[in-house]
């Protein structure tokens, strides 16, 4: 299927164009009852991107039951109106992220553990692109789906303190990780699905440029 991609075979990307070279990107993770969703990208992100998927495989948009946003910016979250609508799932952020996402039901906090499908993940507080910012840490599988808590070359969305970034992200160069998944294909990866020896290359790239800030 067009946009989408299969990270296993309960886990899937779905990505969705801005502008050449750049996309955002919405996950789903299938379990045997219900459905988890990261990110909930815009308006039309349900029902032109994230529905074929569900649709293809046989599943109901009711079975979406937990929807999580990694941070507060708008390609993360203005779908999350339509979302709920469409789904009944709740939407929990970090609890620094609530105050700018109106349609939250819950909020979450470092260490929390949310089930997204069958799979838990294990939520990471990464701030330094925003306040609030979250990584979601599968340990099980070793996946860690960032968001934009690492963002390489868009030192422009460093927001916070350059020392806040830099030390979010010497806390994820610790983890066990085997893929690790950005929202967008940032720079110097230039991807966004990031595998092995990859993935410490583009934290600590990420590091260096703002270590010259
Ligand atoms: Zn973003």
């Amino acid at each position: 299927m067009k946009n989408v991609v299969e990270i296993f075979d309960d886990l899937f990307l779905v990505k969705q164009d801005m502008r050449p070279g750049w996309y955002y990107s919405v996950f789903v993770v299938f379990g045997e009852n219900n459905i988890g969703i990261i990110d909930t990208g815009f308006e039309n992100t349900l029902v032109d991107y994230v529905l074929p998927l569900l649709q293809g495989k046989g599943r109901n948009l009711c079975d979406v039951d937990l929807i999580v946003n990694t941070h507060r910016d708008g390609d993360h979250i203005k779908g999350n109106d339509v979302f709920k609508e469409k789904t009944g799932a709740s939407i929990v952020a970090h609890s620094l992220a609530a105050e700018a996402i109106p349609s939250l039901d819950k909020t979450m906090e470092e260490g929390d553990v949310m089930k997204l499908g069958d799979r838990l993940f294990k939520v990471i507080h990464t701030p330094g692109h925003r306040p609030g910012a979250v990584c979601m840490l599968d340990e099980e599988h070793k996946v860690i789906i960032t968001g934009d808590s690492v963002c390489g070359e868009k030192e422009d969305l460093i927001r916070m303190d350059k020392n806040i970034y830099i030390e979010s992200l010497r806390r994820l160069l610790e983890l066990d990780v085997d893929i690790m998944i950005m929202s967008h294909p940032f720079k110097p990866a230039g991807k966004n699905i990031l595998k092995g020896d990859e993935i410490g290359e583009m934290i600590r790239a990420s590091i260096g440029i703002a270590e010259r800030l």
